[in-house]
């Protein structure tokens, strides 16, 4: 379960927020770009579709990469690009997803893309 809070003017320009509970899911390819889908336990509207740039906090945690580190760019299901950073043993991303669950997609491909090149590296 996750929570998260949105800031988005209404439509007289007032500043409105709204606290949102559910489970981060998977975007449907129709989703408008730049936004996340997250359930809300009612049957009768089972998802809502938030814009990525109303959430106040759990994003734009970008972290710059220090010495000793890895970065990977791996491209998200909507076409956009996220930094996947390894430093150390610790993996990040940039993407809303990692904000919340500490873990995404993308960190997934990084660490087989990582293993991989060490492989390779092996046998060369
Ligand atoms: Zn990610």
């Amino acid at each position: 379960m996750t929570t998260i809070k949105t800031r988005a003017e209404d439509i007289y320009g007032r500043l409105e927020e709204h606290v949102f509970s559910g489970k981060i899911v998977s975007s449907s390819p129709d989703d408008p770009l730049g936004t996340i889908r997250m359930t809300t336990e009612l049957a009768w509207f089972p998802e809502r579709i938030i814009p990525k740039d109303e959430i106040v906090r759990g994003v734009k945690r970008v972290r710059l990469p220090r010495k000793g580190s890895k970065t990977f760019k791996v491209n998200g299901s909507m076409g956009d690009v996220y930094t996947v950073t390894k430093q150390g043993k610790v993996w990040s991303c940039t993407c809303v997803g990692y904000g919340f669950r500490r873990t995404c997609s993308h960190i997934k491909t990084a660490i087989t893309r990582d293993k991989k090149k060490r492989v390779r590296n092996r046998i060369t």
